[in-house]
């Protein structure tokens, strides 16, 4: 099995061969046919098994294309949130849109707290296809009205059980409530209490289901 038969483009074929990735892990070979498809994705993933190229790689052939948004005061708004329960696990995933879509004309930027939100402020001035936040931070930016979730595309809950652990559940909620009703949804988890099973059922509609 190689990345090309799973029906990736050759921008995104050739940045992970430069990372040095020969063939795809199981969930890869699972997540990226199913989330290229368009449908919703629940994925019980531990963190190793290589996930975040499970869902980086198809969010960003499918942003690739389909045409953005027309630009309001010069930039295009934000198409695909990723949310993650900690700062690190943000930056490694921020980390990765990176270099695998260095030869895509994609925008990507990680947000998080603890950090000086002006600088935040600026950065989300410019073009920003892809956010990738924790959800407080991503909170006090729509409360400041500098964040706009209108026009996302693509949903990623990434470790979602830990998210819930962590009490993120009433800050994922409001954030739900923000996005536009018609959009993709990937939820990954590495177990499934009676909590995650709950919002996978009022997020996700007629998932493709993937363990590994
Ligand atoms: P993850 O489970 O997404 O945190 O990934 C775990 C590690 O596996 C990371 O260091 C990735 O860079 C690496 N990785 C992901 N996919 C592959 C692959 N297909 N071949 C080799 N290493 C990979």
């Amino acid at each position: 099995m190689s990345f090309a038969s799973l029906g990736l483009s050759d921008a995104l074929v050739r940045a992970v061969t430069e990372r040095g990735y020969d063939q795809p892990t199981p969930i890869q070979t699972q997540a990226i046919p199913a989330v290229l498809s368009g449908g919703d994705l629940l994925a019980g993933a531990q963190t190793g098994t290589g996930k975040t190229a499970g869902f980086v790689l198809p969010l960003l052939q499918r942003l690739s294309q389909q045409p953005r948004p027309v630009a309001a005061h010069g930039r295009a708004p934000i198409r695909a949130l990723v949310l993650t329960p900690t700062r690190e696990l943000a930056a490694q995933v921020e980390e990765s849109v990176r270099a695998y879509g260095k030869y895509l004309p994609l925008h990507s930027m990680v947000m998080f707290g603890g950090v000086n939100i002006n600088l935040q402020i600026q950065k989300l001035r410019g073009q920003v296809d892809i956010l990738v936040a924790t959800p407080g931070r991503l909170l006090d930016h729509v409360q400041q009205k500098t964040v706009d979730l209108n026009h996302i595309e693509i949903l990623v809950l990434d470790e979602a059980d830990r998210m819930l652990d962590m009490g993120f559940i009433r800050d994922i909620k409001k954030v739900l409530a923000l996005l536009p009703k018609k959009r993709q949804n990937l939820l990954f988890s590495a177990t499934f209490s009676d909590e995650i099973k709950a919002l996978a059922d009022s997020l996700l509609d007629k998932p493709a289901l993937i363990e590994v």
